[in-house]
């Protein structure tokens, strides 16, 4: 039987990453200090996929992952896998149902029933948890850390992990304190910038067709260059655009944007008809229907906010007959309906994202371990570090891989 850990460890930060790793360390004995600056634990895990929590995903490996070393990933992930987050689960009474494409949600589908259970099973291993504890600065003395809280307290502890997030969603506990502590350890921070989050467009038409919705191809073009294609929602908003397929390429567009390189978004609002058989379908309406107006010809594909604002775009007169049509203007109109090209300006900020890319750089962090290869004793978990995941499940994966890693090795 192992020795019980005599291990007296600050846990700062009581999201998902806190509080695995505060359950995973308390089990073998040691002391657990959990601090936490909201007024209770786990605020983005109570607010994630869409109040379901989309805890994680069966088919997670490092290729789901950015960051300047992604790979970094690929440890913890082994060490931790899915098959084990369920059975962890389980243990604290937390039932997963797992889609077809591999996301797992709770079987409650309610994002409390994961917070509640991470909490009282952190509680109920021993774990202290402090909360309104902001912590404001760490410093080392004779192997020993000193927490300093905003209460003015100070605590000496053996070894510190810090899995404080990111600065994504201020408005639940988002900031840059985890990073600030880092870089007064010695540790140095990847440029952050928002990821799966909403992008702002360079024109006055995504306000025009605010509120309409469609199942479209987006593609990302980094300097003129196509870089990734996906398939899903879109949304036009008052400011740009939305919906789950511009969540998923913002990650690359908005590193992109970060480096001062020109992004631009080619939409396909027709991803399931081809250009050859989208023009001949024009023209056969516009045949069929000679006294028609190419806008009420439209609306038998596309939305009506959506094909006034194209045709406006095309420089095409709404008002047009369909018998007035002629191929120019058709190889235009098809042309944009599968390739509508936009600039994207920037992105809808922290305060809409999901998450953040950029972070504590991973190549000052041992992978096996997760402790700082430049001050010893000092462990990162979760996004705090310089790695991000796509949605699905992704983000809350490494959290929990990563702080189960570093919770081994703060004991051993
Ligand atoms: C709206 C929304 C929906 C999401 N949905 C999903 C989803 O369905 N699936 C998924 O995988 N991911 C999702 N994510 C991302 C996921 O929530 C994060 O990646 C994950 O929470 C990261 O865990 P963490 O423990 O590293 O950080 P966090 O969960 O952010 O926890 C860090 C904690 O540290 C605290 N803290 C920070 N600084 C200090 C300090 N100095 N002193 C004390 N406490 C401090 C913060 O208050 C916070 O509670 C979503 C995020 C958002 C915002």
């Amino acid at each position: 039987m192992n020795k019980p850990s005599t291990k007296n460890i600050a846990i700062i930060g009581a999201g998902a990453a806190g509080l695995m790793a505060a359950i995973t360390s308390a089990k073998t004995g040691a002391k657990i200090h959990l601090y936490e600056q909201n007024n209770k634990p786990a605020k983005k895990i109570l607010a994630s996929g869409n109040g379901r929590c989309n805890i994680s995903n069966t088919k997670v490996s490092s290729l789901d992952y950015a960051g300047l070393n992604p790979n970094f990933s690929s440890f913890c992930l082994q060490n931790f896998t899915f098959t084990q987050l369920q059975k962890l689960c389980k243990e604290i009474g937390l039932f997963l149902n797992i889609l077809d494409d591999g996301r797992a949600y709770p079987l409650s589908n309610e994002a409390k029933s994961v917070a509640l259970a991470f909490e009282n099973a952190a509680k109920s291993a021993g774990v202290q948890i402090f909360n309104e504890h902001h912590i404001s600065s760490i410093t080392k003395k004779d192997k020993k850390f000193y927490l300093h809280t905003s209460l003015n307290t100070s605590q000496a502890y053996d070894k510190v992990l810090i899995c404080t997030g990111s600065e994504a969603a201020p408005q639940l506990g988002g900031c840059e304190s985890g990073y600030d502590l880092a870089i007064s350890l010695g540790h140095s921070v990847i440029p952050r910038y928002p990821s799966l989050v909403q992008l702002h467009i360079n024109s006055k038409l995504p306000e025009k067709m605010s509120g309409a919705k469609q199942e479209a191809e987006v593609s990302l073009y980094i300097n003129s260059k196509k870089e990734q294609t996906v398939k899903g929602d879109i949304l036009f908003t008052k400011y740009g655009i939305s919906g789950f397929a511009i969540l998923d390429i913002s990650q690359m567009a908005s590193e992109a944007l970060l480096n001062y390189q020109a992004v631009d978004i080619g939409l396909d609002l027709l991803p399931k008809i081809d250009r050859q058989a989208l023009s001949s379908q024009l023209q056969t309406s516009c045949k069929n229907l000679p006294n028609y107006t190419i806008e009420s010809i439209l609306s038998g594909l596309l939305p009506s906010k959506i094909s006034r604002q194209l045709l406006e775009d095309a420089k095409i007169n709404n008002s047009t007959l369909a018998k007035d049509i002629h191929t120019k203007m058709s190889k235009k109109i098809v042309s944009k309906i599968k390739d509508w090209r936009f600039e994207i300006s920037d992105t809808h900020g922290f305060k809409h994202a999901e998450v953040s890319g950029g972070g504590i750089n991973t190549d000052e962090v041992n992978d096996k371990t997760m402790q700082s290869t430049l001050c010893e004793g000092l462990y990162f978990a979760g996004e705090v570090l310089d790695i991000v995941g796509r949605r699905g499940g992704f983000n809350f994966a490494f959290a929990f891989a990563s702080a189960y890693t570093a919770a081994h090795s703060m004991t051993k």
